[in-house]
């Protein structure tokens, strides 16, 4: 029988990064998502030796979760000076903490070129990128994310990603992560299945769907070509629940862990945008049967 469909969420390790997996198996998920540094802050304190353990212990009794990090978002590898140093620092640090947690992937936004231009951010982060993988051996791969192409962010084109990769030296350590509300934003439109299709067959021809390890589940607060990056809940955005369906119904991306991004209030969080994406899907939401 095929593997079930690995979903699940971003989420949050206040109180110890293991809490997370007590989270996920509270929620039912097969896979999710975490910051392993505070993600808006260049330093952090180091994660306990105890914590580490506490993490491995808990995931080696439920080996079948699939878990990722997210790098923070002060890192820029399209910088220069010291504002590189600082990120390449930065970045060493939570390639060895994702080493140190077993955590096999690292989403990280490739960069923003502040006015440099992009086929010199691409240079740019194509060799640092090969400079932090010489310096850095370790074992995590880092996956590119899709950009809404908010300021002067790149990775708003698949080609962009797509030749960041071609320049590198380390091609088995670099994958990509597509983002639905980002891809959108940026101004690929999948309204449709025709275009849906279309949008696949040029990620293949560009980045690769081979290259293609995380899909992020997010549907959009704004409109298609907006360039901006606001995640809404599942099916309650401008992208809706006819074309994030293309996705989770897709075949060739069955073996992709899927995360959702969305947003948590009060009364619609998580469970919520689960329940959603189950029935989209066409299973029984959690809880409701065995
Ligand atoms: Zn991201
Ligand atoms: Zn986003």
């Amino acid at each position: 029988m095929a593997q079930k469909k690995k979903i699940g969420f971003h989420m949050s390790i206040s109180g110890g990064v293991f809490n997370a997996i007590g989270e996920a198996l509270d929620l039912g998920i097969e896979t999710f998502q975490i910051f392993l540094k505070n993600s808006n802050r260049w330093e952090s304190p180091p994660l306990k030796e105890k914590d580490i353990e506490k993490f491995r212990s808990l995931w080696k009794s439920n080996a079948n979760l699939s878990i990722h990090g997210h790098t923070g978002y002060l890192i820029n590898f399209a910088g220069e000076g010291e504002n590189l140093e600082k990120s390449m620092l930065l970045m060493a640090q939570e390639m060895n903490r994702a080493d140190a947690l077993g955590i096999p992937t690292l989403v990280l936004h490739p960069g923003n070129h502040k006015g440099a231009g992009i086929d010199t951010g691409i240079e740019r982060i194509s060799e640092n990128l090969n400079r932090i993988f010489s310096e850095n051996p370790g074992k995590v791969k880092i996956l590119l994310e899709t950009m809404a192409g908010q300021g002067t962010s790149i990775g708003h084109e698949f080609e962009n990603l797509a030749a960041i990769i071609e320049k590198s030296d380390y091609k088995e350590r670099l994958g990509v992560c597509l983002d639905t509300c980002h891809i959108f934003a940026a101004g690929y439109d999948f309204s449709n299945e025709k275009l849906y299709d279309e949008l696949i067959i040029n990620f293949d021809k560009t980045v690769g769907l081979k290259n293609l390890e995380l899909i992020h589940l997010n549907d959009s607060k704004k409109q298609c070509g907006s360039r901006v990056d606001r995640h809404e809940h599942i099916g309650k955005g401008e992208i809706g629940e006819r074309a994030l369906g293309f996705f989770l119904r897709d075949e060739r991306l069955h073996e992709v862990p899927f995360i959702m991004e969305t947003p948590v209030e009060e009364d619609y969080g998580n469970r919520e945008n689960l329940k959603v994406v189950l029935e989209m899907m066409g299973e029984r939401s959690p809880g409701s049967g065995h």
